[in-house]
């Protein structure tokens, strides 16, 4: 069974929002906003945690 997982991040500095799939083994720390183009960082360990309507089933936070 492998059933993915996404999440729709919201970006902080341009208010777009993209759905994204979730990698469950590392935390994803960067993004590309295709709104702004500008490299997100997130505030928490991952971009889920901080950003999307959904965390990263590892609760990094
Ligand atoms: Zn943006
Ligand atoms: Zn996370």
């Amino acid at each position: 069974m492998s059933k993915k997982l996404t999440g729709t991040v919201k970006c902080p500095e341009c208010g777009h929002q993209q759905k994204m799939e979730i990698p469950v083994a590392v935390c994803m720390q960067f993004y590309r906003c295709e709104g702004c183009k500008k490299l997100i960082k997130g505030t928490a360990k991952c971009i889920f945690c901080s950003y999307a309507d959904k965390k990263c089933p590892s609760g990094c936070l």
